[in-house]
């Protein structure tokens, strides 16, 4: 099934229009649908479960609390990459044992929060983090359960941004090093080391990607356990593949459950993923309306109402998101349309050439594929407000973020009066 399709007419959410969601609401806005993420997460859940590996959801892809606790209530822990996102997973009702502290430069306040939460694992990146949980575990005198994140230097092959497992990339600790520090922390009185964890990248579409990083994981969990000592969990990231064009591929799963499933035999370990854009990305779209119509040159642009402070995938990595109008326009002309914002940036475009019919001013459109790092990565860039977000289930809908007022947006700022200061010394 999929979440959003034309009836009578209309791009509908589950059961619910979105032009009459746009009256309601206000344009742009993100929707996520209720039952697309179920779908989706409890597709994954069946995946995993031969191999009894558990999911944690990434919560940097999409961390409203609505998103969090709908995931958490069908199962899913949660991987946080800093103190905000932990105590979203925490507000969102994830149980602290389900919750990964993850992320390359944690603070000594942010580890002490995640020690004092008594999370199921922090995921440790550098010596320098090492020696700090040493420390806070010591002040703490409570065990402190970590992972080593070791880096494969194993390329994922997608964009070079949200590539992380090469040797090069800032993540991770290179092997041998690693497994010093997990015999290091096997010695200290509150340090439990757990484990291994990875993660190689991001919109990954290929198995053997994983297959590799794999292989490499369980070569290091022998070298660990030559050591005597036991690996007990492996942790091994997120990155699933997603389509955003038709005719891409999304990573195959079950290719994916199946490298689960020897992986753990061959291990005996605990594994857990820490999947984020694979659970969220197709169950959100952006709705926007159309401000302007203009042709520049060759090009035929639709100015709309969102922009590249509401979704800057397109800008930052040339991502590719498709465009629905929301009035079905099925059997007229299409022209490669270039949707771009209003922002002051000629970077500020969502999609280039995108097949749209003639548009004109007040019509509605939809960028698809939005649920995962769209919201997220917004800002207030050009004194724009944050976008709301909405959650439809069935034929119901709720908004689970609202506009902020422009006095809002305005209310952390002040006017100091260092000036008059100045003047009257
Ligand atoms: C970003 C990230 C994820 C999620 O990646 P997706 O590609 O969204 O699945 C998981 N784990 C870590 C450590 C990350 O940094």
């Amino acid at each position: 099934m999929n979440a959003f399709s034309y009836r009578d007419g209309l791009l509908h959410a589950d059961d619910v229009d979105l032009a009459t969601l746009a009256r309601e609401v206000g344009t742009p806005f993100y929707c996520y649908s209720a039952t697309a993420l179920e779908e989706r997460y409890l597709r994954l859940a069946e995946i995993t479960a031969p191999s009894g590996t558990g999911i944690a959801f990434a919560v940097k892809a999409n961390s409203n609390l609505a998103v969090i606790a709908l995931l958490g209530r069908l199962g899913a822990g949660a991987d946080v990459v800093s103190e905000g996102e932990l105590r979203r997973a925490l507000a969102a009702g994830v149980p602290a044992d389900r919750i990964l502290f993850s992320g390359v430069g944690k603070s000594v306040g942010e580890l002490s929060f995640a020690i004092e939460q008594g999370i199921h694992q922090i995921n440790v990146e550098s010596e320098t983090e090492f020696d700090r949980i040493l420390e806070l575990a010591d002040q703490a005198r409570t065990t402190v359960r970590i992972a080593l994140r070791i880096n494969p230097d194993v390329s994922a092959g997608g964009h070079d941004k949200i590539s992380t497992g090469r040797k090069t990339d800032k993540f991770g600790i290179e092997a041998d090093h690693a497994i010093a520090l997990y015999q290091g922390a096997s010695e200290h009185a509150y340090v439990e080391p757990v484990g291994l964890a990875m993660h190689i990248g991001s919109q990954i579409q290929k198995v053997a990607a994983f297959e590799a990083a794999f292989d490499r994981i369980a070569e290091i969990a022998d070298d660990v356990k030559a050591l005597g000592l036991s690996v007990p969990r492996l942790d091994l990231g997120g990155g699933l593949g997603v389509a955003y064009h038709d005719e891409e591929q999304e990573l195959p799963l079950a290719h994916y459950g199946e490298l689960l499933q020897s992986l753990a035999k061959r291990t005996g370990a605990h594994l857990m993923i820490e999947p984020g854009r694979w659970l969220v990305a197709g169950a959100g779209v952006l709705v926007t309306e159309v401000n302007a119509i203009k042709q520049a040159g060759e090009r035929r642009f639709a100015i709309v109402d969102a922009a590249m402070n509401d979704l800057i995938r397109p800008t930052l990595y040339d991502a590719h998101h498709p465009v629905w109008p929301v009035r079905e326009m099925a059997d007229v002309p299409r022209h490669p349309t270039t949707v771009a914002g209003p922002v002051c940036e000629s970077g500020d475009i969502l999609a280039v050439d995108a097949p749209l019919p003639d548009l004109s001013a007040g019509d509605l459109v939809t960028i698809g594929h939005a649920g995962a790092y769209g919201a997220v990565m917004a800002s207030g860039y050009n004194g724009r407000l944050l976008v709301p977000e909405v959650m439809v289930r069935g034929d119901d809908f709720a908004i689970v973020r609202r506009r902020p007022s422009h006095d809002e947006a305005m209310a952390l700022d002040s006017i100091p009066d260092l000036e008059t200061k100045a003047s009257a010394a």
